[in-house]
């Protein structure tokens, strides 16, 4: 099965692409796991004008079946750690004391509950998070799934749920369940294209986001094999 995930929704974020999004996702039947950011502050995402309407285009996505996730709390890269998952060397959690990353998940928790939104799923801005992370996340919310890391499916660990992301853009790949994450905010025409050739080639195969419940599955063999094989791949890809 497949998921889609989208990152950096925000009330500063290309609203004409995000339509476009939408417009597809909805035409072809699928929901995604959509990340709110609760405070951007990210340079790059504050180019986009503000949207006025954005949080209460965040609560129609939650009406109608989106799960929504608490993405970060500025998006700003504030340490050179790459923690648990290292995609990559930058982030706004892995490195920091336990105390800090409790205030950021807190406030940005709070933003996004006055707004009427109710996540259950964290995802941290470029994929980096470490354990202070996930104690923060048991001392300040009731967030028990983690969108992220490698594996073939679903796992336990740590007293979380982890749902595997693998792939940044439409493609087949081999496991269980694979999460494609997709950035809106900068999606070409080209690749919405290829977007709903792919959606459309593989119907029925998405998952409902809202029906991934929390497990007590813990990593196999095979999972270990994807985590190993990736960061091999990534660590070789870097050298050339
Ligand atoms: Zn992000």
């Amino acid at each position: 099965m497949y998921l889609i995930r989208l990152d950096d929704a925000s009330d500063h974020m290309n609203t004409e692409r995000w339509e476009r999004m939408e417009q597809i996702l909805d035409e072809n039947g699928v929901k995604p796991l959509v990340g709110v950011i609760p405070l951007n502050r990210d340079p790059m995402l504050l180019e986009f004008p503000e949207d006025p309407f954005f949080w209460e285009k965040a609560k129609a996505w939650q009406d109608k079946g989106w799960r929504i996730a608490l993405h970060g709390y500025e998006h700003v890269y504030s340490t050179a750690e790459g923690g648990i998952n290292p995609v990559h060397n930058k982030s706004e959690f892995a490195g920091h004391t336990l105390e800090e990353q409790r205030r950021k998940i807190r406030e940005g928790l709070s933003v996004l509950q006055v707004k009427g939104l109710t996540p259950d799923v964290f995802f941290a801005p470029s994929h980096t998070f470490d354990k202070n992370t996930l104690r923060a996340l048991e001392a300040e919310s009731d967030i028990r799934i983690i969108s992220d890391t490698v594996a073939n499916d679903v796992y336990f660990q740590d007293g979380f749920t982890f749902i595997p992301q693998q792939s940044g853009k439409v493609r087949e790949l081999p496991f269980k369940l694979t999460t494609i994450c997709l950035h809106p905010n900068f999606t070409s025409d080209a690749e919405f294209e290829e977007i709903d050739v792919f959606i459309k080639a593989h119907s029925g195969e998405f998952a409902d986001p809202m029906s991934i419940a929390e497990t007590t599955r813990k990593k196999g063999f095979v999972d270990i094999a994807a985590e190993k094989m990736y960061f091999l791949k990534r660590k070789l890809s870097s050298l050339r």
